[in-house]
This record gives C-alpha cells, sequence and structure tokens, in this order.
C-alpha cells in the first residue's frame, strides 16, 4: 500500500460511525461548554481539549469545565485551562458536550449547572445505560472503542479536520492512558492503532506521552506505593488481592499519592491473579475503590451495584464508611463470583 491510499483509507475509517446528529449539532451552534466526568483522568481531560481546540478552530467559542478535583501528577499542566461556567452562559445559545461518562450525573458539582442545556454526549463506558440520541440531545457511545479520544478522533475527522500536532498529542495521552499504553489492547483493536498511528504522523511523541504519564513521580510516592504492595492481602486462593492506602497516607501525600496504573498493574501481574482492590481513604467517612482484573472477571458490574461504573477491567467507585467496612462489602461481592 503506497502512503497516499493508506492515508485516505485511514481517514475514511476514522470518520465512520459518528452520528450525523452529532456533526449537525455541532455544526449548527457556535459556543460549547465541554464538560468531563469528575475525578478526571487522561482520557477525559485529552479528549475535552482536543475537542476544544478542533472547535475553535472551526471559529467557534469553546471553553472546557470539570468539577476536578485533579488528582493525577500527568494533569497537573493541564489544569489553569480549565474554567468556571460563566454566568450568564445561559442567556446566550450554548450547547454543552459531555465527553467519557454517561451524562451530567457523573459531571459532579458542576451538574446542576448544566442542567439548563442542551447536552450532547460522547462516550465508551459499557456498564452504564446513556439516554437515547436525539438531534437536540445526541449521544456517540461505542462501548468497544479503548478510549473516549478514540471518539474524538472520529469525531474530528467527521468535521473535515486533520489533526493539529496539539491535538494529536492529547488524543494520544487519552488512548495511552485507558489501554494501559496499549496492554489491553488484542488481535481486534488493528483499528486502534491505525488511529494511533495517524496521532504520531500528527506530531505525537508515544515517548514523552509515556514519560508524562509514568514520570515526575517523587520518591516518597514510590514508598507509599511499596508500603501499599507490602499490606497486599490474598483471598480466594489468591484470586483475589486488596490492598489499601490511609486517610493518614492520603492526607500526606495528596494527588501525588494517585498511581492512575501502576500499583493495580503490578499487583495483577501476580500468578493466578483475577482481580484487584485498592482501597483509598479519601476522608473520615468516604473510601474510593479501583478494582481491575483480567478478562474473565467484569469488574464494572460489581462497581455499578455500588453505583460507581467503569468497564470490564477497570472499574471504580465511591462508598460511605472507613477501610474495613468497603473491604467487608468488597469481599461479599467477588464471594459470589470466586466462591462458586
Ligand atoms: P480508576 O480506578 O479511578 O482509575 O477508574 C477506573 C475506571 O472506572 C475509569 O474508567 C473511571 O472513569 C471509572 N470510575 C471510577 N470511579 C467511578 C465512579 N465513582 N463512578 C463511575 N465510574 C467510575
Ligand atoms: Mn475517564
Ligand atoms: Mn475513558
Amino acid at each position: 500500500m503506497d502512503s497516499s491510499t493508506e492515508v485516505s483509507s485511514l481517514s475514511s475509517l476514522a470518520a465512520g460511525k459518528v452520528p450525523e446528529e452529532l456533526v449537525n449539532f455541532i455544526n449548527n451552534s457556535s459556543r460549547f461548554i465541554i464538560a468531563g466526568h469528575k475525578e478526571p483522568d487522561g482520557d477525559c481531560v485529552g479528549s475535552q481539549l482536543a475537542l476544544r481546540s478542533a472547535l475553535l478552530r472551526m471559529g467557534k467559542e469553546a471553553i472546557v469545565c470539570s468539577a476536578g478535583p485533579f488528582k493525577r501528577t500527568e494533569l497537573k499542566e493541564y489544569i489553569n485551562q480549565f474554567t468556571d461556567i460563566p454566568a450568564d452562559a445561559n442567556k446566550i445559545n450554548t450547547k454543552v458536550i459531555i465527553v467519557d461518562c454517561s451524562g451530567k450525573e457523573r459531571t459532579g458539582e458542576i451538574n446542576d449547572s448544566l442542567e439548563k442545556f442542551q447536552c450532547a454526549i460522547i462516550d465508551h463506558h459499557a456498564a452504564v445505560s446513556h439516554p437515547a440520541s436525539t438531534p437536540e440531545a445526541p449521544v456517540y457511545v461505542d462501548s468497544n472503542s479503548p478510549s473516549c479520544t478514540f471518539l474524538i478522533h472520529k469525531l474530528i475527522a467527521a468535521l473535515g479536520l486533520e489533526l493539529t500536532e496539539e491535538e494529536a498529542t492529547l488524543l494520544l495521552f487519552g488512548l495511552c492512558t485507558d489501554t494501559g499504553f496499549f496492554r489491553h489492547l488484542t488481535e481486534k483493536n488493528a483499528v486502534v492503532f491505525e488511529s494511533a498511528a495517524q496521532m504520531i504522523h500528527s506530531g505525537a511523541s508515544p515517548k514523552k506521552i509515556f514519560n508524562m504519564i509514568n514520570g515526575g513521580k517523587s520518591l516518597n510516592s514510590r514508598i507509599l506505593m511499596g508500603n501499599i504492595l507490602a499490606r497486599t492481602e490474598s483471598h480466594f486462593d489468591g484470586k483475589l488481592l486488596i490492598s489499601h492506602e490511609t486517610l493518614a497516607e492520603y492526607s500526606a501525600f495528596g494527588f501525588e499519592s494517585r498511581d492512575s496504573d501502576g500499583l493495580n498493574q503490578m499487583l495483577l501481574t501476580i500468578q493466578g491473579a483475577e482481580a484487584v482492590v485498592i482501597i483509598r481513604q479519601e476522608c473520615a467517612d468516604n473510601c474510593t475503590v479501583s478494582l481491575r482484573s483480567t478478562d474473565r472477571i467484569n469488574v464494572s458490574q460489581i462497581a455499578a451495584s455500588y453505583g460507581g461504573g467503569g468497564h470490564r477491567n477497570a472499574a471504580g467507585l465511591t462508598m460511605k464508611g472507613d477501610i474495613a467496612f468497603v473491604k467487608l462489602k468488597m469481599l461479599e461481592s467477588f464471594i459470589n463470583i470466586f466462591a462458586s
């Protein structure tokens, strides 16, 4: 295949399947608020900022909003691009686009301010139900998509734009975040690598993105990881591994303690492990829980049963209670899976 055929086939592939309703929704309006889920990750921030850049290039006004908190070190450099929702936004015809989650309720504290607007959704989560798509509120959901940025890439192509270097970098940042740097992809995902190749053709550097996601940690945060690893408990003959981060550790390390992936990844390499649970006590009466699994176990179902969500092999939830209580609840949930 010569390179021109390659590029044109990639463009048509990238433009495929984006709902026309969404393209019209964007083409027919001139002001946008782009929101994402609370506690954003690289996929959410990458999707928001790449889409904003494309909309600005189309001559539209667009801002990115988030309830935060921005807990991951790799997001630090992007925080100052986020703004509050202007008080008069609803007086001027403004549309909302929500990315990387199922709808307004996942946006956290900005949910109420978004209530008045017509809102489109772009998401790749499977465990949740999404509203039906309409021309006034288009919904673009593909639960087979490995990241939301993969959908944003298709959308940008469907809007008739080539990627800029900045957009390509943001899109690859999201793709690498949600795929654990391509680790979770299989022989069925060749098209994702084609999309990644296009991002790299446009100037995104995998090496820089790897260092962004995995570098920049403090020594103390690595020592904390060691402590969390050292207190890992093994249950159900080693199929389930559970550990936790205390409130004192969370308070001392803040977002430095929040390793997007490393800890779960290390625990999942243990022979026989099929699921990993990390419980973080983030305030006196509340914990967040990260769930990861190998292929067989669907942790998004467990997360959803407590009001959380995510993907088959990576999900999360928040729960009232201390670490001991939350651990008990998690063990109860996994009994149904492992003790049968
Ligand atoms: P994390 O363990 O925080 O990296 O999250 C893993 C996945 O689960 C991501 O796709 C999150 O968007 C999703 N997730 C985490 N917490 C929640 C929650 N409380 N509700 C819905 N989805 C969540
Ligand atoms: Mn996300
Ligand atoms: Mn995502």
